[in-house]
């Protein structure tokens, strides 16, 4: 579903990314772990073009995403951050509103949606919708991201330490949630973390990433039994 061949990025000298082939399964978690500065968060944003690579190709269901429309890629695509970044000024509805807005859903559609996408990600929508982010506590906060990336139903989900910021109750909760979440979506899910624990709970694969480069690849088990 999402194909990274020979994939490079550099800041000056050095490689953030450097030769990194690696497909992502349809339907599938595959957890990108590794340590602080190997060039996790760099290959997310290439994947939904915040960042331009130097090389390599990306393709998203077989396509290049470089000739993919703006407006393909926010529908193709939903993006989860630490610390979310909901923007302050917007009650939670309008957060999880941004993208159907984008792309011009008439105003009962998106009133629907942003209900059905509250209650998904355990958030009583009569109870939270007008609140503002600065009401939530982090997990909230963390859960109206979800539902902003999960708005217009894309295929892919990339999730930069989703849940990093949280208190480990929090955390738990979270992850507990968006297990249950993706049993019945079945979304194409890039999960960046460094916690090895979180990758093998949630990933159906492992990508271990080092210095830039892929340096294992495949489902926990298998890599688990390696030395
Ligand atoms: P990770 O997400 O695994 O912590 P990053 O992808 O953020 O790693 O960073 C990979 C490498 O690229 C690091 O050495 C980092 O310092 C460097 N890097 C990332 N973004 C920039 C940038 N905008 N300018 C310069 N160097 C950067
Ligand atoms: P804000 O005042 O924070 O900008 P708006 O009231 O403009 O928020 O609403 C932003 C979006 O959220 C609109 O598209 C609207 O359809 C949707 N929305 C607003 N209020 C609700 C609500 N009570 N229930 C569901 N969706 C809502």
């Amino acid at each position: 579903m999402i194909e990274l061949h020979g994939l490079e990025k550099r800041y000056g000298a050095t490689y953030a990314v450097r030769d990194l082939t690696l497909t992502f399964a349809e339907g599938e978690v595959t957890a990108l772990l590794g340590p602080s500065g190997c060039g996790k968060t760099t290959t997310l944003r290439m994947i939904n073009r915040l960042t331009e690579p130097d090389g390599g190709r990306i393709l998203l269901g077989g396509r290049d995403t470089r000739s993919l429309p703006p407006d393909q890629l926010r529908r193709g695509i939903g993006y989860v951050i630490q610390q979310v970044g909901l923007f302050p000024h917007l009650s939670v509805a309008g957060n999880v509103a941004t993208v159907p807005e984008l792309l011009g859903w008439d105003r009962r559609r998106v009133r629907e949606r942003v209900d059905e996408l509250l209650a998904l990600v355990g958030l009583d929508p009569a109870a939270y919708r007008d609140k503002r982010p600065g009401e939530l506590s982090g997990g909230q906060a963390q859960r109206v991201g979800v539902a902003r990336a999960l708005a217009a139903d894309p295929p892919v989900l990339l999730m930069d330490e989703p849940f990093g910021a949280l208190d480990p109750l929090a955390r738990e909760r979270l992850q507990g949630a968006f297990r249950d979440i993706q049993r019945r979506l079945r979304k194409t899910v890039v999960l960046v973390t460094h916690d090895i624990d979180e990758a093998l709970r949630l990933g159906d694969r492992l990508a271990l990433m080092r210095a830039g480069s892929l340096v294992q690849f495949g489902p926990p088990g298998e890599l688990l039994r390696r030395p």
